[in-house]
């Protein structure tokens, strides 16, 4: 695959080769005018033997997408990943069955411009699965399930195909979940959500969920039926714990966009279906992306700029890797630890410490036998759970017409995160019994069978977005000027998500590129030393 708006000799793009400091304009422009073929010829020739060089650790969506959009620039990107498997919190492992589990169950939004462009540009977008454009809530109703009244029922919040914010307006007054005066209230108190711009919405991170619908005079019980589990689904955590800018975000795209709330499922496991792709588009276009190579140190020179990464490699000795321009794409929390003496005085590195990762644990429990046919996300509703969905039904490679295979996020998850799988399974088919009175528990009528069972914890996962955090959110630029950052808890519109993570590498990559532009040509790392810069110590 080709980058787009390239030089077809080369595969440059046409932006990158009218950098001034590699070429100068007028050069280029006199030649054309005389052989355009031969001066052509030579800007690629020019091109190959300088083409900068990036670094990036950490082959999550961050630091796929950085190197991904790198590559469209013409610029050799190479990654180092410290696991065998990529995609960091979209990571999943095949069990000697063949059935896969995952670090998360994960949902594609139609608010994500940044993910379904770039699914667009590596010609997988037909590998979203969308959904029914609902959001639908287990209800309490079977709280406590009598043998008469053992089937598990639903709330649904169903969105018309007319625009926003109409469609999500009709979805609220049309649920059955919440009285006439409280569907008025909510959706009164919503105004702001809806047309306050994004310095609102900033504005109120300083207060909780809770005390944001306390001041719009929001009921209690709204907050009880509907934000426990967006809360939990959105950041793991309650909703007095979570900072309001995180809901008001959601909800502001949600309603403001016709398709916003829409869901879609991944039609199989990410790693290989949603990173590999991507993979294979940078190292078609020159650069690599090495497993099992994690960054051990960043060094330094006197100036406090990055002398280079020093690299684990995979016999697990340490190598020197240099190149002009080096990115963190590592969660916040190994990145706060592999900072460089030297930064950590430094005010905007400094205010990483106030970010600290949310525990959560995925479990995947495969049964013998078909608990729903629900073809969707379920917010579950459960003191112990956050969202749920039957795999089975939801994802093309983990389809099963007969046996439900359900992933449920276990969250909040600080009090469990050390118990045993057998704990945290237990606990979990004693809130399943509510959630499936027909299969699961005493009252079962098709009593339904647990075939096994796999838990994934992630005792840090995405930053635990409390309020009065955003501010120390860091950007993609650095006060160090090789030195870029990407990942979800870097500063962007889309939060802790795989949007987020995607736009935080698409930025850092655009970084890059600025600074690379601003640099003489004679400075850059990749004129020094050839091809293979590795520099073993
Ligand atoms: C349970 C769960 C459910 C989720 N559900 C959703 C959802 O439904 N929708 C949604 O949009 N988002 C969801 N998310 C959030 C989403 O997964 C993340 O926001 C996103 O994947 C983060 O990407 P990242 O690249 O910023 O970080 P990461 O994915 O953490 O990537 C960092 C990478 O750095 C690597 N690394 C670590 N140390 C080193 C080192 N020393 N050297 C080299 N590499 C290193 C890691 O192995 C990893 O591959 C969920 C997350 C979890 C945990």
């Amino acid at each position: 695959m080709a980058p787009s708006s390239c030089c077809v000799h080369c595969g440059f793009q046409s932006l990158y080769v009218q950098r001034n400091s590699l070429f100068k304009k007028k050069d280029i422009f006199v030649q054309k005018k005389t052989n355009v073929k031969k001066t052509m010829n030579v800007v690629c020739n020019l091109v190959e033997k300088k083409r900068p060089k990036v670094l990036i650790a950490g082959a999550g969506l961050a630091g796929l997408s950085c190197a991904k959009y790198l590559t469209d620039r013409g610029v050799e990107a190479v990654v180092v990943e410290s696991r065998n498997v990529l995609g960091g919190k979209v990571a999943a492992w095949k069990d000697k069955e063949g059935d896969w589990y995952e670090t998360g169950l994960h949902i594609f939004f139609g608010a994500y411009p940044n993910m379904l462009q770039l699914l667009r540009e590596l010609n997988i977008y037909d590998r979203l699965q969308w959904k029914e454009h609902a959001m639908i809530f287990n209800n309490k109703a079977s709280d406590t399930p009598s043998p008469g009244q053992n089937m598990s029922s639903y709330s649904k919040f169903v969105f018309p195909s007319i625009p926003a914010p109409l469609n999500g307006i009709l979805a609220i007054l049309f649920s059955d979940m919440l009285t006439w005066k409280e569907k008025l209230l909510f959706a009164r108190g919503l105004i702001p959500a809806i047309f306050g711009g994004q310095d609102y919405i900033e504005d109120c991170d300083k207060y909780s969920w809770t005390e944001w619908l306390i001041r719009q005079n929001i009921p209690t019980r709204v907050n009880d039926e509907i934000f426990i589990a967006m809360s939990k689904a959105l950041n793991f955590i309650n909703p007095d714990e979570i900072s309001a800018m995180v809901i008001l975000t959601a909800l502001n795209r949600f309603l403001r966009e016709t398709y916003g709330s829409k869901m879609a499922f991944l039609d199989g496991n990410p790693p290989e279906r949603l990173c590999r792709p991507i993979v294979d588009f940078i190292e078609a276009n020159g650069g690599k992306v090495w497993m099992k190579h994690p960054l051990r140190r960043i060094e330094t020179r006197e100036d406090g700029t990055v002398e280079s990464f020093v690299v684990g490699n995979a016999v697990g000795k340490a190598e020197q890797w240099r190149a002009d321009a080096y990115v963190s794409a590592l969660p916040v929390d190994i990145l706060k630890m592999l900072l460089p003496l030297s930064w950590k005085s430094i005010e905007f590195f400094h205010q990483l410490s106030f970010l600290k990762g949310v525990p959560v644990i995925n479990i995947h429990l495969w049964f013998d036998r078909k608990l729903t046919d629900v073809d969707h996300l379920l917010f579950s509703r459960s003191n112990l759970l956050s969202v749920y969905a039957d795999m089975s039904n939801t994802c093309r490679e983990y389809f099963d017409e007969n046996k439900s295979m359900l992933e449920l996020v276990f969250a909040p998850a600080a009090a469990y995160i050390s118990k045993s799988d057998e704990d945290i399974v237990s606990v979990t088919m004693k809130e399943l019994e509510r959630l499936f009175p027909q299969h699961i528990g005493p009252n079962a009528q098709l009593p339904a069978k647990l075939i096994k069972y796999k838990v994934v914890k992630t005792p840090r996962s995405v930053y635990k977005t409390s309020p009065g955090l955003n501010s120390y959110r860091p950007s993609q630029v650095t006060p160090i000027s090789n030195f870029f950052l990407a990942g979800d808890f870097t500063s962007q519109q889309y939060l802790a998500s795989m949007e987020g993570a995607v736009l935080s590498g698409k930025l850092a990559a655009e970084a890059v590129v600025r600074y690379l532009e601003s640099r003489p040509m004679d400075t850059m790392e990749s004129t020094e030393v050839a091809s293979n810069q590795l520099v073993i110590r």
